[in-house]
């Protein structure tokens, strides 16, 4: 019998943004592969077993959680926030993909949760109000090049972009790079949010602009969200600002 594999979003940290989906899924999993950080967010019971990995080890992940389901198993592939977002179902479709003919029956699903994106803009008002797209910074599985490309049209194209992977230890340059790039298009008081570990213990939303923002202060938990040229920003007394895009673009309507 060829079993079952789950590939369950766990959203951004706290337990109040895991679905009851997610939770329905974690409950009815005997096998949980991920990186230990998500896995230690689950509360499992003695019946089961997780296998924890490193961050950088998807494929090879994703193969050996595969490869139990195929001995019969109801297994689970745990990402943090969505899983389809930068994350494990994409990895899981590569295996899927490249391996042996057996592993297309096997009963897959993809459970999906609150994106950092979404967690961060929620905490701030409505950056994401118009339209936008998500880079990752990471050129691990791109080229830098091709970045450069891609923020260029998103800039240029007027789109509100969110960042994951700013940075890390390994890529030190390419935020502080990025921003160069972004202030060949945006103006330097365009409103950024640096949303770092949102619904964890050590949250911190800090509203910044263009010209002032600071790469030295993301690190690997940081989200961040650059406005365009239409992203306000309503300062409030005794409360955080808002940030928001408006629905409408210039000359909408005429
Ligand atoms: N699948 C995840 C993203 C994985 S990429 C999701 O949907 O959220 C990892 C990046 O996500 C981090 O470098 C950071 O940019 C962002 N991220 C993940 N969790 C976050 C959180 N709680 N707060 C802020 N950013 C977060």
């Amino acid at each position: 019998m060829s079993g079952r594999l789950t590939v369950i979003g766990l959203g951004p940290g706290n337990a109040d943004q895991v679905t009851p989906q997610a939770s329905e899924a974690v409950a009815e999993a005997s096998f949980f592969y991920g990186y230990k950080p998500y896995l230690d967010r689950l509360e499992l019971r003695p019946d089961q077993a997780r296998i924890a990995s490193d961050n950088r080890e998807e494929l090879a992940r994703s193969n050996e959680a595969l490869a139990k389901a195929a001995e019969g198993h109801n297994v689970a592939v745990v990402s943090g926030g969505d899983p389809g977002v930068f994350a494990m179902a994409a990895a899981v479709c590569e295996a899927i993909e490249a391996g042996p003919a057996e592993w297309r029956g096997i009963d897959l699903a993809v459970v999906p949760g609150v994106t950092a994106m979404l967690a961060v803009a929620a905490r701030i008002g409505a950056p994401l109000g118009h339209d936008f797209c998500a880079i990752s910074l990471s050129d691990n599985l791109k080229p830098w090049e091709l970045i450069e490309r891609r923020l260029d049209a998103a800039a240029s194209g007027g789109f509100v972009i969110a960042f994951y992977n700013p940075i890390s230890r390994a890529r030190p340059w390419q935020l502080g790079k990025a921003f160069e790039r972004l202030r060949t298009h945006l103006p330097a008081s365009t409103p950024l949010v640096f949303g770092h570990a949102v619904g964890r213990r050590d949250e911190r939303v800090v509203v910044t602009t263009l010209e002032a923002a600071d790469p030295s202060s993301a690190n690997m938990a940081t989200l961040i969200i650059v406005g365009s040229a239409e992203t306000r920003v309503i300062e409030r007394p005794g409360m955080s600002p808002l940030v928001y895009t408006p629905r409408s673009a210039p000359g909408a309507g005429t």
